[in-house]
């Protein structure tokens, strides 16, 4: 029984009566070298944990059990389970647990199922739910690395340099909080059904200390995400709208010069040292100001 095989993987999901679901971002892999690679370079040894998002019929689910300790695998599709109960039978080391991962305390069930052992995550990733995921997983604290597939695109974008006009404020907040790796690309000819779109791998490394010192995390995060949300206007622009009660456009052009930026910049163009010094001085500002 080949787990990647489309005859094999079809032969089972119909024994068992099950039906792709759409909506919940079911795209099983059908290429041996895909589930291989992700739990080659996940980083996992037989000493740790892995805790696995969507197993699906367990193709990866397989890999990584031979590779660690243990693997506890999510799934929020009960009709998966009799399919999984057959494709992991020889797996003593695996654990399927029934649920929605954006709902999971992960750094509850970690402590619960692993104790003190290195924890890492893995997944090939619904679609829908591919930043809310990587979120929860990675503020979770839990993790000692998060691999993951998603879209291409969106790897690229994770990945991107910040400052080079390809990120994103979710790149940010990713690059703040983790060393963020492009591992390699999996076309779409490697899933059934057939999404339209390429994936790619990605593994972030969760660091010790956010990658800039700020004084303020949530103004950061706010003068990112308006920086962001208005790709086209400047970032003095941008700046007005979480400033705009606070500092007139005069300030905040001397706010953004007295930082080395010039005037007119976009914020797609800031690096996260530039968003830090300028939020640092921003927090400056408004002590000045008696705001804080
Ligand atoms: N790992 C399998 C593979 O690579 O072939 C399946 C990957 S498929 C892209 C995504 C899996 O995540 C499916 O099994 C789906 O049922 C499951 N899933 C979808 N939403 C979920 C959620 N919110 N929490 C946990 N699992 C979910």
């Amino acid at each position: 029984m080949g787990l990647c095989d489309i005859q094999d993987i079809k032969t089972i999901l119909a024994r068992h009566g099950f039906r792709f679901s759409k909506s919940l971002g079911q795209n099983f892999l059908t290429e041996a070298w895909v589930p291989e690679r992700i739990a080659e370079q996940c980083g996992v040894d037989e000493t740790a944990g892995v805790v696995e998002v969507g197993p699906g019929m367990g193709c990866l689910t397989v890999e990584l059990s031979k590779r660690a300790q243990q693997v506890v695998s999510i799934e929020i599709d009960r009709a998966l389970f009799p399919v999984l109960n057959e494709t992991l039978a020889g797996c003593d080391n695996v654990e399927v647990v029934e649920g929605d991962v954006l709902k999971t305390d992960l750094k509850a069930l970690c402590e619960q199922k692993f104790g003190q052992k290195t924890v890492y995550a893995c997944a090939n990733l619904p679609y829908y739910i591919t930043s809310p995921a990587i979120s929860a997983l990675l503020d979770s604290g839990a993790f000692a690395a998060i691999t993951v597939m998603v879209q291409k695109e969106v790897a690229e974008r994770i990945c991107a340099p910040v400052g080079t006009g390809d990120s994103s404020a979710f790149s940010i907040y990713i690059q703040y909080h983790a060393k963020a790796e492009y591992l390699f690309d999996v076309p779409k000819d490697c899933f059934i059904p057939q999404p339209k779109v390429d994936s790619a791998v990605i593994r972030l490394t969760p660091l010790d200390a956010p990658a800039v010192q700020v004084e303020n995390e949530a103004l950061f995060f706010q003068i990112v995400r308006a920086a962001f949300n208005q790709r086209r206007k400047t970032l003095v622009n941008a700046m007005s709208t979480v400033f705009g009660s606070k500092f007139g456009k005069e300030q905040l052009t001397e706010l953004v010069t007295y930082c080395g930026l010039d005037a007119r910049v976009r914020g797609e163009r800031l690096t996260l040292e530039d968003y830090a010094k300028l939020t640092n001085a921003a927090c400056a500002l408004m002590r000045a100001h008696g705001f804080a």
